[in-house]
């Protein structure tokens, strides 16, 4: 792990900067790859949207923190932009990586088929950019493998003095957020009951409000991607007291939810 150290040191905020979200007992490097496959007793298919638990105001008003996000993901001052959004980037895979693996034994090949998030599905692309169905569990262990392998690349995340970050770098960060965004979204979507079984979804909610904020201020994802969840974003960021809720992708929401989607 010496590239997220060496990383910590180098932006030169300590650890007070980025909140650190409870460490789970199931955390593994590959917390992905030993899946039991117990499915949900009667999830076979994508279900027809039903109702959002996690709109819920019992739920969504749940955080672990009540820290100012709007602030804290902004640029601070004598730091290199670049490393502001590796250090940022790295960290938010850890916590997602570890948010997904409290629930991972409830995603299954069975129990979510397809990636699915509310009723839009989502297709992984190989190298070649050949199109791949894969189950909910596969389209996860793709994003996770492809993001570990990048931000330990040295030349795509250098943590070493003087290393210069690449010209492709700002748009792999977008790549790898819009996917990381996915993993939050299915968690949401597919697995929200789970979550709340196990009281976690006041580190949920803190970790997708802190990533949202995050990358609206360095417009890393797409709105039109993010639509999709704009009824959570919405609640969780005007609440969370960072004054978003009419920044950005805002109320565009109504229109892309009943759609089937191809990414
Ligand atoms: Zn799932």
């Amino acid at each position: 792990m010496d590239w997220l150290m060496g990383r910590k040191e180098q932006t030169g905020v300590g650890n007070s900067a980025v909140p650190i979200y409870t460490v789970y007992t199931r955390c593994t490097l590959f917390p992905f790859l030993p899946r039991k496959s117990k499915g949900k007793p009667n999830g076979k298919k994508p279900v027809p949207e039903e109702k959002k638990l996690y709109l819920e105001p019992e739920y969504t008003k749940l955080r672990i923190t009540d820290f100012e996000f709007k602030e804290l993901v902004m640029l601070p001052r004598e730091i290199d932009l670049n490393e502001w959004l590796a250090s940022n980037t790295t960290t938010f895979f850890h916590h997602i990586n570890l948010q997904y693996s409290t629930i991972s034994e409830f995603c299954t090949g069975e129990s979510c088929q397809t990636m699915a998030v509310c009723n839009t599905q989502y297709y992984w692309y190989d190298e070649r950019g050949k199109k791949i169905k894969c189950t909910a569990p596969q389209y996860v262990d793709f994003v996770m493998s492809s993001v570990q392998k990048l931000v330990t690349d040295e030349d795509v995340f250098p943590t070493k003095y003087g290393k210069e970050f690449p010209n492709s770098f700002e748009s792999l960060v977008k790549k790898i957020c819009k996917y990381l965004f996915h993993v939050l979204a299915h968690i949401y979507s597919s697995h929200f009951k789970e979550t709340l079984a196990l009281e976690l979804h006041g580190h949920l909610n803190t970790l997708y409000t802190h990533f949202i904020l995050f990358i609206r201020e360095f417009n890393l994802v797409d709105p039109k991607e993010t639509t999709i969840m704009d009824d959570l974003t919405e609640i969780l960021c005007s609440s969370s007291g960072s004054g978003s809720s009419s920044n950005g992708s805002g109320n565009s929401s109504a229109g892309a939810q009943n759609h089937v989607k191809e990414r």
